[in-house]
């Protein structure tokens, strides 16, 4: 597909640093980029910086920038790229990204430049997924995994189980010359064999589906109880175990802020940690309408109890509430007397956030509940994935049917040329445009 446009957008998250980046990429991008610099670069050297200034239609300085030029083939998006580092301040990007505008370029989509190195063929489309991935990674393991796979390190799993199924496939039409009597139980099941063992493959990639949902997404966790229980004494004490990530969710208040918490490679996305931070609020102190509405939309229920105190009727509606639920009972303050009638909890773990009681058990219990995850793992990334796999899978299990039952050698083939096609939908070789639009527009512009 060739790409005429060329394509322009501020390439660094907007604020105030030190250095900003706007990014062109397309025909024209050198071109437009000296229409508003102070320097040939048309005749520029590839790769090298180039120090100068940008000016306005009126000749005024905009800013003084370095500019790289990275011309088509050897660029992120095989095209013309050229980079345009000024300094980092809202003002001065709108401006010089104004400027591209005017001279020629136009606002770049969510995700085109990768969109670009997609169909360019410098990325498959797992790898161009895997940059998203390597930019939200929330933890040291998200990242690894990330990283294996902008490596083509899954595309090259997923080609090899492809290789497999086309060897059988190669083998079958062989054998489709001669009448089926004639093939012999041996071949049957050496093929039968080789089609179980590319099942088995593919399934490792779907048994990890949770794992990488929770990688990349995190684990999202509940920390409920009444108000005074430890709510958010508990949240300060995860946050500092390790660093806490906080998100700011575009087009949201700062009410809905997003915080992760990273527990042993884990990510838990606390749920309404504004909810819980503001609880000496007296509006806030309406303990269970929170932890309701928090409970229901949470995977994990972090289920908070004051053990210095006897049991109140709002615990025994906490008790309830996550009855049947993945929780942890967390029996809070162990450093003091202990009141609470312990009989009246199953599965719990006392815990003094004071003197650290119980949080290592704490902590490998959480790990546990999300499943083992390390970054050697094979993963689905999301839901499409997931279906195209689960599919393949289908078709192989029909293909070892059908060649069970000696119906004809050519409807296995059928079969696998079908789970072969499902396939390279996965690493985009073979994939609409609709589905690589829906890809493309969760990235953000500049990307
Ligand atoms: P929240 O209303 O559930 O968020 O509860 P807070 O976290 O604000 O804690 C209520 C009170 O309990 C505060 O005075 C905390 O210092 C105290 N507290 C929390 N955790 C512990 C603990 O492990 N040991 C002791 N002794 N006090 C704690």
């Amino acid at each position: 597909m060739k790409t005429e446009d060329t394509i322009s957008a501020i390439a660094t998250a907007l604020g105030t640093a030190g250095v900003g980046i706007i990014r062109m990429s397309g025909e024209n991008s050198i071109a437009i980029a000296e229409k508003i610099f102070d320097r040939p670069l048309q005749t520029a050297p590839d790769r090298k910086i180039i120090f100068g200034h940008i000016k306005n239609p009126a000749g005024e300085i905009v800013d003084e920038v370095l500019i790289l030029i990275m011309r088509a083939p050897k660029s992120y998006t095989r095209e013309n790229v050229v980079e345009i580092q000024c300094h980092g301040g809202v003002e001065v990007l709108r401006e010089i990204l104004s400027l591209t505008f005017k001279a020629g370029a136009r606002p770049a989509e969510r995700g085109e430049f990768t969109k670009r190195a997609f169909l360019n063929g410098r990325l498959d489309l797992s790898q161009a997924q895997a940059v998203l991935d390597v930019i939200q990674a929330k933890t040291a393991t998200a990242l690894s995994v990330a990283q294996n796979q902008l490596a083509g390190k899954t595309s090259k799993k997923i080609r090899a189980i492809r290789t497999e199924i086309l060897n059988v496939l190669a083998h079958i039409e062989a054998l489709i010359d001669f009448p089926e009597d004639d093939i012999d139980d041996a071949v049957t099941s050496e093929l039968d064999a080789k089609i179980l063992a590319q099942i088995d493959a593919v399934k490792i990639f779907l048994a990890n589906q949770r794992s990488g949902r929770i990688l990349r997404e995190g684990l999202e966790t509940a920390i409920i109880g009444k108000p005074n229980v430890g709510k958010s004494s508990l949240l300060n004490f995860l946050a500092e175990t390790d660093r806490a990530i906080v998100t700011d969710i575009p087009g949201t208040t700062r009410d809905s802020i997003e915080e992760f918490v990273n527990i042993r490679g884990v990510p838990l996305k606390i749920i309404d940690t504004a909810g819980i931070r503001s609880s000496d609020n007296p509006v806030e102190q309406i303990g269970i309408e929170r932890a309701k509405d928090c409970a229901g939309r949470a995977e994990l229920i972090l289920a908070l109890f004051d053990s210095s105190r006897e049991i109140s009727a709002e615990d025994l509606e906490i008790l309830r509430l996550i009855e049947g639920r993945s929780a942890i009972i967390l029996l809070t303050k162990a450093d003091l007397t202990q009141v609470i009638d312990t009989a009246r909890f199953e599965n719990f773990i006392a815990i003094s956030v004071k003197t650290g009681a119980g949080v290592e058990k704490f902590l490998d219990t959480i790990a546990e509940k999300a499943g083992a995850v390390n970054a050697e793992m094979n993963f689905v990334r999301d839901e499409r994935e997931a279906d195209l796999l689960r599919r393949a899978v289908e078709n192989l299990e029909e293909a070892r049917a059908t060649l069970s039952k000696n119906i004809g050698i050519d409807f296995v083939a059928i079969d696998l040329r079908a789970a072969l096609e499902l396939l390279s939908e996965l690493t985009g070789e073979s994939v609409t445009e609709d589905v690589i639009n829906e890809i493309f527009s969760k990235f953000c512009i500049g990307k």
